[in-house]
């Protein structure tokens, strides 16, 4: 059987190294907000090549906080909008509207699926105070004209990076290309964790000193709070497993590259919809290789019967969820058309050239 994804084999690739910075760690008796989170804190903002990397408990946590922390500094206010796009994960959604803050949505581009960021300026309000763009499924979503808009209209601009770590626009990392960043090491991610962990990059001095405060209880002094905050920390151990990994990112990256190339040169179906290999193939990590056809669901099972393990991402939109009943009237005509197509096939840096030969040799003789 073709795993969508052997975790256990993508961490197995550095298991000495993992196995001997945990029990180092285990050995240190000091398990928060130690020399672990530090150095890896430290080897993020270099990577990212950003002043500030926070390491947080999750990727949710690392997008509410930035929020919240707009919030402490007056920057926004409860009921203030947000545009996001209609074609993501909930998480984005969560982190605005757990803020009390009014997500907007915007219709993602067909061919990208990401944001369509000729969609946003028509979004703009008098309300709105940030735009959050979603790196989805590894690519890269920016424009020159979108920090034209953003300055314009003295909007923040926010990264949900979950998906694209090692992307890049114009040689400039996604993390560093607006005002801040959330960053998930969910295990499934390009850059995984052995359970939950997130991180948030800025450049801004306030807003990085600010969410290490929220995320430590709002205390920056033992015992002294100066916010109501929360308890987000990011593990030692799990900074540690991180920090070994982080060094095999971009060799990881590139093989999914190889993988993604391979799949787009050799998969010929005429029922069959491939996304584009993007002109600068840098601005692609592929998270997720994500194909569209109309009777997905059959396709889906006819890659079971053959051994082949795919997953939907996402097989519903935030605003059709139960949890969003006050957005369910809205219609998103391209967004709801991805949820009912895509498909994603197994991809990542452990995955063997004859497992990809064999699952685009069963792709081109579906009938
Ligand atoms: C994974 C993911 C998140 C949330 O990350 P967690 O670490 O699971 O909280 C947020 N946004 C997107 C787009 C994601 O894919």
């Amino acid at each position: 059987m073709i795993k969508f994804l052997d975790l256990l084999q993508v961490n197995l690739a550095h298991q000495q190294e993992i196995e001997e910075r945990m029990l180092k760690t285990f050995r240190s008796g000091w398990y928060l907000l130690g020399n672990e989170v530090k150095g890896f804190e430290q080897n993020l903002a270099k990577y990212i090549g950003i002043k500030h990397a926070i390491g947080v408990a999750n990727g949710l946590d690392a997008l509410r906080l930035i929020f919240k922390t707009y919030i402490e500094l007056g920057i926004m206010q409860p009921g203030d909008e947000v545009i996001v796009p209609a074609n993501t994960y909930i998480a984005s959604i969560l982190a605005i509207t757990d803020n009390n803050l009014t997500p907007v949505f915007v219709e993602p581009d067909i061919e990208t699926y990401n944001i369509d960021l000729n969609k946003i300026e028509q979004a703009v309000t008098l309300k709105t105070k940030a735009v959050m763009i979603v790196h989805l499924y590894g690519q890269a979503v920016f424009s020159d004209g979108l920090k034209a808009l953003a300055q314009q209209h003295n909007l923040k601009i926010i990264e949900d990076n979950a998906q694209a770590i090692g992307a890049e626009y114009k040689g400039t990392k996604t993390g560093n290309l607006g005002d801040a960043a959330g960053f998930s090491f969910y295990p499934g991610k390009n850059l995984g964790a052995l359970g939950d962990a997130g991180a948030v990059t800025t450049n801004d001095d306030a807003l990085a000193q600010t969410i290490r405060t929220l995320a430590n209880y709002g205390s920056e002094e033992k015992y002294v709070n100066k916010y109501q905050g929360l308890n987000s920390r990011l593990d030692e151990i799990q900074a540690a497993v991180l920090d070994v990994k982080l060094k095999y990112l971009d060799a990881e990256n590139d093989r999914r590259r190889e993988i993604a190339k391979y799949y787009i040169d050799n998969i010929n179906h005429p029922d069959i919809i491939l996304p584009l290999y993007p002109a600068d193939e840098n601005a692609h990590v592929w998270h997720l290789f994500v194909i569209r056809t109309k009777e997905r669901n059959r396709l889906q099972q006819y890659l079971a019967w053959n051994d082949i393990q795919t997953l939907i991402h996402y097989p519903t939109p935030p605003a059709k969820q139960e949890a969003y009943a006050e957005y369910n009237h809205l219609t998103f005509a391209v967004t709801e058309q991805i949820h009912e197509e895509v498909l994603s096939l197994p991809i990542s840096p452990v995955l063997t050239d004859d497992e990809v030969k064999t699952i685009v040799n069963t792709l081109n003789t579906y009938k």
